[in-house]
Order: structure tokens, then sequence, then C-alpha cells
């Protein structure tokens, strides 16, 4: 899959990519979860 094409949920600006796990958007300074590949893109922080 393509991570680069994936926005925040939130803010709709492009995610970056963190780490294998992890995504990151520097707008809103949140991280989200890669799990299985799939992005966790939920609102709440986990
Ligand atoms: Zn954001």
């Amino acid at each position: 899959m393509n991570i680069e094409l994936i926005c925040c949920p939130i803010c709709q600006s492009d995610l970056e990519k963190k780490s294998e796990t992890q995504l990151f958007c520097k707008k809103c300074d949140r991280e989200f979860l890669i799990k299985n590949d799939i992005p966790i893109l939920l609102k709440e922080r986990i």
C-alpha cells in the first residue's frame, strides 16, 4: 500500500511515516499506528 496517499483524518494534511508502525501528523501533532500494514486512523489518541 502507498502510505504517502494517506492523510490525517482530523486536519486532512499529509502524514509522515515515522517508523514502520507509526504515522505522524505535524500539523495536529498526533501519532497513528500502523497495524498489519493498515493505518489506524482514529480521531482519539491511542
Ligand atoms: Zn492532522
